[in-house]
């Protein structure tokens, strides 16, 4: 059988059944079910769209999110938060904003009495992450964090914490998850339809800039190089491709060849993980070159993906032949899922305890390379 034929097996109807909450039945062009007084908190007439506000106007939600925010059916850009006047200014013309909808970080706590901002979605260097994120819980706004979801653990159950107490949902910008080649990955691992994984190899690497993306290497701001950068699409991967969590891992930095740029964080690491099913998976990733790929071994077959996590031009193969899915809005899938979690209250399919699991698993990595040991997880 072609691979092309495979996604329409019982086992991958089964599979997207059980995903259907996280994937978001938007993905799988389901309508919208109606809601009411058990939504939330969120009572909006059936057809209303919900509002984001994207707090953080740089690379990603210039480029990505509200280009992506033009193209979603359940929400739509409602409001910005930026510390910069003329951006302000830039955005609400170009997007149609209204004045009322445009804080800055100053005023960002009284977006709690703005109806129109249903959700907040955190696209701050990594180390603003938890406090942008619990702030927006606070003001009782459901909340899109971008990866990594904070640079400790500690952060990220405070950040669980501040979300449930508030009553409001959260969810880990992990666009890949909507993404139908990576999706793929997760259903020929987790269903083992060429038997059991033993073996997943990845990389993500790119060349850092110097500048604008200065805050990349401030370690403050950052928590750590690559692998909290792009390493993270690798461990995901991992997870995802096995269903599972890892047990243990071992790790070493790269050398450093460029010690101007990278005197606070690594400049490349490499990694080994292992899985309570037996499978192992190595990854790596590095500021210093041009790396982005996935590979999963089994029992009967192997697949691949390259470019694997690109934001487009995913392509794939398995050992039955050409992987053969559409290429879509990543974002505005996952932004759409999102909402319509908020809709029908359910959970996201990529909660903040995935997140905070991915960070342990982060800092379990750095921690392993710089002792030397292998380190349990
Ligand atoms: P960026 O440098 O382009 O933007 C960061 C924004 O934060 C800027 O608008 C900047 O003005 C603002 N900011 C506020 N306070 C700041 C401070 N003290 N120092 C520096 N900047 C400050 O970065 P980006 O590439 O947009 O990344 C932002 C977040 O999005 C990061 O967490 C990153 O990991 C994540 N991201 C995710 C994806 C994805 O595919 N999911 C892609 C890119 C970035």
């Amino acid at each position: 059988m072609k691979e092309k034929e495979l996604p329409q097996s019982r086992n991958r109807r089964r599979f997207i059944k059980g995903i259907t909450c996280a994937l978001g039945t938007a993905a799988l062009g389901a309508p919208l079910l109606s809601y009411g007084e058990s939504l939330a908190g969120t009572r909006k007439p059936q057809n209303k769209k919900l509002g984001i506000a994207l707090v953080g106007l740089g690379n990603y939600s210039t480029n990505q999110l509200a280009p992506a925010l033009q193209e979603t059916e359940k929400c739509y850009l409602a409001g910005v938060v930026t510390g910069s006047p003329p951006k302000a200014e830039e955005w609400k013309k170009k997007y149609s904003i209204p004045g009322r909808n445009i804080y800055s970080y100053d005023t960002y706590d009284q977006i709690k009495d703005n109806p129109d901002i249903d959700i907040i979605y955190v696209v701050l260097p990594n180390a603003m992450h938890a406090e942008y994120t619990i702030r927006a819980a606070e003001a009782g706004k459901h909340v899109i964090c971008e990866k990594p979801m904070a640079t400790s653990e500690e952060d990220c159950a405070r950040m669980i914490e501040a979300c449930k107490r508030n009553n409001r949902k959260l969810s880990v910008g992990y666009r890949l998850h909507f993404e139908p080649h990576n999706q793929r990955v997760m259903e020929l691992g987790q269903q083992q339809v060429f038997g059991k994984v033993k073996k997943i190899d990845g990389a993500h690497s790119f060349v850092v800039s110097n500048d604008p993306d200065r805050w990349r290497l401030n370690k403050k701001l950052s928590g750590g190089g690559p692998l909290m950068d792009v390493g993270i699409y690798c461990v995901q991967a991992a997870c995802y491709t096995t269903g599972e969590t890892p047990v243990a891992v071992t790790a070493k930095f790269g050398e450093v060849t460029r010690p101007v740029y990278f005197d606070e964080v690594e400049q490349s690491v490499s990694w080994q993980l292992e899985f309570p099913g037996g499978a192992v998976a190595n990854g790596s990733s590095s500021y210093n070159e041009n790396k982005n790929f996935l590979y999963g071994e089994a029992e009967e077959g192997w697949w691949r993906l390259q470019p694997a996590y690109s934001y487009s031009g995913i392509e794939g193969r398995t050992s039955k032949g050409p992987m053969n899915y559409p290429q879509v809005n990543q974002q505005a899938r996952q932004m759409d899922a999102f909402a319509e979690c908020v809709l029908e209250n359910r959970e996201s399919r990529v909660p903040g305890e995935m997140g905070m699991r991915d960070v342990r698993i982060l800092m379990a990595i750095y921690e392993a390379a710089r002792t030397g040991k292998r380190v349990l997880i």
